[in-house]
């Protein structure tokens, strides 16, 4: 027989329990079911998959991989079970005025996801939740024009959307080498509580982990100038590769 901690759906690693904050977490970015499936839970991350600390140390151990792959295995068979086995355990006083955090790794990965969490959203509206993601044009559509009352997100550098956020208007987060370039940018370290990337002042600075090989790909930068060379680097080989296949150039001329 299962445990009720076996059969919950949110958790509270060691940071977060000292916030009272509870958690949902998905598998980071791409990887196989163990029936087979590929799935990719971050469809719109950058380089932030090249640096990210939930591909990662504890992340990894295979019961954490497990339960991970578990959670995304419910939604993606049978996301109205999974929606009905939420807002179950949301409805326990536990939740009342507490924080959910939606996804400490993986992100908004459909639309149908993102709308069965914006219905347990409204239909649990003593539960404050909250999430960073790279879900740019996802959420403009289906969440922007009606946000329900309880969710505060942030959307965070380092993904293929960055182009489209404006940090004037949008609650914007980035990651930064250390606390000293979070300060000498002006930007709002996050550090004391995570809460403060979504109700602290913005925008919002993210120390990088201390993760030596992570550090070492980040090369000092701000993520988001990490994906802004690498949009560039793109666009640079697209408009060469243009230049080399349009009409009238040398190469492809007819002779
Ligand atoms: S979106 Fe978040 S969880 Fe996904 S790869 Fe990027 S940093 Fe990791």
């Amino acid at each position: 027989m299962r445990t009720e901690a076996e059969m919950t759906l949110l958790r509270q690693n060691r940071e977060l329990k000292k916030l009272g904050i509870w958690n949902w977490s998905l598998p980071a970015f791409a990887g196989k079911l163990p029936d087979g499936r590929n799935y990719n839970t971050c469809p719109s991350a950058g380089v932030c998959a090249q640096a990210c600390y939930a591909r990662n140390g504890t992340y990894l151990f295979p019961q954490v991989k497990a339960r991970h792959q578990k959670n995304l295995t419910l939604v993606l068979d049978d996301l109205p079970g999974w929606k009905s086995a939420m807002l179950e355990e949301l409805s326990r006083n536990k939740f009342d005025d507490a924080w959910v955090r939606i996804h400490d790794s993986g992100d908004f990965f459909s639309r149908s996801y993102l709308t069965a969490w914006l219905e347990v959203m409204h239909e649990r509206p003593r539960t404050r939740f909250y999430a960073y993601t790279k879900e740019v044009a996802m959420f403009r559509k289906l969440v922007e024009p009606s946000p329900p009352r309880n969710f505060w997100w942030v959307y965070s550098y380092g993904g293929t959307q960055d182009h489209s956020l404006d940090p004037d208007v949008d609650r914007v987060a980035d990651v930064f080498a250390d606390e000293a370039a979070i300060d000498e940018a002006g930007w709002h370290s996050q550090s004391e509580s995570d809460l403060r990337a979504v109700i602290g002042p913005a925008p919002v600075g993210i120390p990088a982990n201390n993760i030596t090989h992570f550090k070492a790909r980040q090369a000092g930068r701000r993520w988001s100038d990490w994906q802004a060379s690498v949009d560039a680097a793109r666009a640079q080989r697209r408009a060469r590769a243009r230049d080399t296949t349009s009409p009238g150039t040398t190469s492809t001329q007819p002779r």
